[in-house]
């Protein structure tokens, strides 16, 4: 098995390397000292096809394979994680979902805006009661005759505040318990009511808002597909943990050699502190 980069993987790698380099390292501090993504942003990364990595082109996208997009996460990662969850969450739990799931219909009209960088893409799954027990999520979907009523309250929703395209998770069969009753929407951020930004301790350049829906209609056309909640969520959430783990890790673990070098001074203790040094270093080379 070829484990090589192609010259293509190369390509991009290199460019979003560049491009992470320039423009978001020298602000990556001032954003997470800010506590906000810079929308502006959103258009440099669709510029260079960011927003779209590995979506066909036929659909607005850049047309790379998915590997690219990963590398290209890495890098702007490597910058600011923040980044990186923003586009993640666009990309790999919005967008691709649609293309996936979606009628020929549902493809033509979400698809493109979102993998050009006209609407960013929100997942809205969370709710206060019910995270990694996915499932037993309470917002309701009513059918009222030409689609449905939603209402309910979302929490930790990543981008859930830019008004762009939500992928909102509601239970339309109050009568199956479990991820079963529970199918997926397609709405736009004029849906929700953005009730309180979160704070976090990390990844504070990327934006994480709590939600409200108050009896948002839907259109038939909105749902999408027929489909198990629960099994797209744990595929997305591979992606996000990739970006969040290794940012998390990466400050656990300067932050207890920081606490080490500050006390004590010992030669066990300056071996452990190498081994420390060694997966830092390894893991943000
Ligand atoms: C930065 C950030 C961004 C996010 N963005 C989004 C987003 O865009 N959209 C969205 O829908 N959600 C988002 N989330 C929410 C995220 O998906 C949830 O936090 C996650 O599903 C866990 O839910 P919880 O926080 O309620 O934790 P809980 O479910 O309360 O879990 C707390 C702890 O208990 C453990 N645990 C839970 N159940 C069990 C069990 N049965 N057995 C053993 N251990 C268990 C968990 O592993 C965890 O360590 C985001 C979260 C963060 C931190």
């Amino acid at each position: 098995m070829d484990f090589e980069l192609t010259d293509d993987q190369r390509e991009i790698q290199a460019l979003a390397r560049e491009f992470a380099q320039a423009e978001i390292e020298p602000n990556a501090a001032d954003w997470d000292r800010a506590h906000g993504f810079p929308r502006e942003l959103i258009g440099r990364l669709a510029e260079l096809g960011f927003t779209g990595v590995c979506i066909p082109e036929e659909y607005g996208g850049a047309g790379a394979d998915f590997l690219s997009y990963i590398l290209v996460l890495e890098e702007l990662s490597r910058a600011d994680a923040g980044v990186g969850v923003t586009v993640a969450v666009h990309t790999s739990a919005v967008t691709l979902p649609i293309l996936t799931f979606g009628s020929d219909e549902q493809r033509a009209r979400f698809v493109p805006p979102l993998a050009r960088g006209e609407a960013v893409g929100a997942f809205a799954l969370t709710e206060p009661e019910a995270g990694s027990d996915a499932g037993s999520l309470r917002t309701s979907a009513t059918p009222n005759g030409n689609g449905w009523t939603i209402s309910g309250a979302k929490q930790w929703i990543t981008n859930g505040g830019f008004g762009g395209t939500i992928l909102l998770f509601a239970r339309t069969d109050p009568e199956t318990p479990g991820a079963k009753g529970v199918s997926a929407f397609i709405l736009d951020g004029s849906a929700v009511t953005v009730t309180r930004e979160e704070e976090k301790l990390g990844l504070n350049s990327s934006s994480t808002v709590d939600l409200v829906l108050e009896d948002a209609l839907a259109d038939r056309d909105r749902l999408l597909g027929d489909i198990f909640a629960q099994s797209f969520f744990n595929e997305a959430r591979v992606d996000m943990r990739s970006v969040i783990r290794s940012d998390y890790e990466i400050n656990v673990l300067r932050h207890v050699r920081f606490a080490l070098y500050s006390c004590v001074e010992n030669s066990l203790v300056k071996r452990v502190l190498c081994k420390i040094d060694d997966r830092i270093s390894y893991a943000t080379h």
